[in-house]
């Protein structure tokens, strides 16, 4: 078998992971559900499902930080924080806060 067949051979039976690139045989392969030309390696599933995972993460700390700043505003604003008892509660809780 010439290198040309051989090549012919692995595309038929082999497709391209669109994510990395690698030639996988067809039943290793996820196909998007509106474009099922698009295949992708269970290697490069995982892969983006931790990248969506950590994408989801970081918005949600966006969210969560920007809701805290919103309300550590609206406590400056109201001088709750130089209360006697609200004050150290909210300092506490500014401290124990993950950022
Ligand atoms: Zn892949």
């Amino acid at each position: 078998m010439s290198a040309e067949t051989q090549t012919a051979a692995d595309q038929a039976s082999h497709s391209r992971c669109w994510c990395c690139g690698r030639a996988r045989s067809e039943d290793a392969l996820v196909h998007l559900g509106n474009h099922p030309e698009v295949g992708i390696c269970v290697n490069c599933v995982h892969f983006l499902r931790r990248r969506a995972r950590d994408h989801q993460a970081t918005v949600m700390r966006q969210r969560l930080r920007s809701a805290a700043e919103s309300v550590r505003g609206e406590v400056m604003a109201r001088g709750w924080h130089q209360r006697p008892v609200i004050g150290p509660a909210l300092r506490w809780v500014n401290q124990h806060l993950p950022w």
